[in-house]
């Protein structure tokens, strides 16, 4: 519910322009679900200005038309009157505020920079909901144009104020947190109340309200409101597409919102963007971007989202092959890297060791200490472990308090020295409980190594069974030792 005082101000407020005869009349068309062909070429006709931007726009690429419109009704076989009518109150309602904002407006903030955004988001908003599949792309644009109009209701009717706080803010989501502190209500609820008072289409101005609230579980999917909100952080994006918060946000909210989960989605409307930008910036009278920068900034935009998507795959790959606990690869990582170092091995005849460490009496420190003890020491031996091996060898967490290492091109002989500081590393933790208690740990080290000798191994399981054998044959000697498996 809007704040009870920035109504009556609203009511009252001299700064707002009050909207041209014709947009009256496109109102009241909207609103009328019999409004026919015949009275919305009547009243478009009265405004010779409108005449032309609707010709225009129905010739444009947006609308893929393969007839050529002459005269409006024309426009209106080819756009359909419904679309005519959406498409004239954007124009309208956008046109008649720029060129008249009011007042006070100007001291409040660039007219131009608020435009270009609401434009950008327009369009946005209809290549999202053009990539979805949706059939109402106009009543989308003219969703997208007007979902901050609350802003500008703001900035005329309180205006020193606002100012002050719209100047020093620059995330979104802050803004309407601190507009619902100071003035008990934010651009939401005031852009409804706006459009209300307009008498535009609920349908319309209640996606205001709607795309600004956070999305639920349940909000997931393309709706009018989905599309809007997320148009928002796309035109956001596309007017500073260097800053990276604005790529991280746009990507999320995609996500949130309409549970799109990768860029090249978002690449595509972009593309759809492209190819209405042109005459959007002439039905407006507007320039979003130079033109020479435009076509960088559209590439720049498309580049960065796909080398984003990279990278979120492959830390999401990389997420996938880590155990949860102590980032040591997993099994099926280790499972994967043996069968494939195992055939090279086999195929070039290369040397290939690999070792199984397991950590003796382990349930003692789980019985003495907890659970949680046990797995802050698990952490510490991983790290140990790594402070040793080198880029080429592959750590995975084998099983509870099993370790399995994979070296590559290495010998049983070349072996024997890194894994010996392993274990006198493992030895040497002095893993802190507290300032009374220090916990010491050992382990016991299996080894087996192909292409040693004859006969070399059949398969990577083989070799696994070879080095475990040799760790079992480590524990029954006394723990804290290394066995080498020998047939
Ligand atoms: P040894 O290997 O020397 O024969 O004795 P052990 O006590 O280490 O051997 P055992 O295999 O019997 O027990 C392993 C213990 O490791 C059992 C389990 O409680 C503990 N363990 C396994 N996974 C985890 C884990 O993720 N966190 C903690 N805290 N303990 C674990
Ligand atoms: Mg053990
Ligand atoms: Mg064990």
């Amino acid at each position: 519910m809007l704040d009870d005082k920035l109504k009556s101000r609203l009511n009252f407020c001299t700064a707002l322009p009050s909207l041209p005869a014709v947009a009256v009349k496109i109102i009241e068309l909207a609103n009328d679900p019999d409004a026919d062909i015949g009275a919305a070429c009547q009243y478009i006709s009265l405004d010779p200005v409108l005449s032309a931007k609707l010709l225009k726009t129905a010739n444009a690429p947006l609308y893929k038309s393969r007839r050529v419109a002459t005269n409006i009704r024309q426009a209106v076989s080819i756009l359909g009157t419904h679309s005519v009518i959406v498409i004239a109150l954007s124009f309208t309602l956008a046109n008649s505020l720029m060129k008249n904002p009011g007042s006070n407006n100007r001291s409040v903030f660039s007219n131009d920079i608020f435009w270009r955004r609401s434009i950008t988001s327009a369009l946005a908003c209809r290549a999202l909901g053009e990539k979805l599949s949706l059939s109402f792309l106009d009543d989308l644009f003219l969703a997208g144009l007007i979902q901050e109009i609350g802003i500008l209701a703001f900035s005329a009717i309180v205006p020193e104020e606002y100012n002050r706080i719209y100047s020093s803010i620059s995330d979104h989501d802050l803004l309407l947190k601190t507009e619902r502190e100071i003035f008990g209500s934010g651009h939401d609820e005031l852009g409804y109340a706006l459009l209300q008072k307009w008498h535009i289409p609920d349908y319309i101005a209640l996606s205001c309200i709607a795309s600004h609230s956070q999305p639920g579980p349940k909000d997931l999917g393309p709706t009018l409101q989905s599309c809007v909100a997320v148009s928002r952080y796309l035109a956001d994006y596309l007017l500073f597409p260097q800053d990276n918060e604005k790529l991280a946000s746009l990507t999320k909210a995609a996500r949130d919102w309409l549970g799109i989960d990768d860029n090249d989605t978002l690449v595509d409307v972009i593309k759809l963007m492209e190819t209405g930008l042109k005459s959007v910036e002439e039905l407006f009278d507007i320039k979003i971007h130079n033109s020479s920068e435009a076509a960088d900034i559209m590439a720049t935009a498309k580049e960065l989202l796909m080398m984003h998507n990279l990278a979120r795959a492959k830390e999401l790959e990389e997420k996938s092959q880590r155990d949860g606990l102590t980032g040591a690869h997993n099994r099926i990582y280790f499972d994967e890297t043996l069968r494939r170092e195992f055939h090279l091995s086999a195929q070039y005849n290369l040397p290939l060791t690999i070792a199984i460490i397991d950590l003796d009496h382990f349930k003692q420190v789980n019985d003495t200490h907890g659970h949680l003890a046990g797995d802050s020491l698990l952490v510490t031996v991983v790290s140990t472990i790594y402070e040793q091996i080198r880029q080429d060898d592959t750590l995975s967490r084998y099983g509870g308090e099993e370790f399995a290492l994979i070296l590559p091109g290495t010998t049983l002989a070349a072996s024997r020295n890194l894994i010996s500081r392993l274990k006198d590393a493992i030895a040497a933790i002095e893993f802190k409980l507290d300032d009374h208690y220090t916990i010491h740990i050992t382990a016991s080290i299996g080894v087996a190594s192909n292409n040693e000798g004859t006969p070399s191994f059949k398969a990577p399981l083989d070799m696994v069974k070879a080095a475990d054998s040799a760790l079992y044959a480590a524990k029954h000697a006394g723990r804290n030792r290394i066995i080498e498996w020998n047939p």
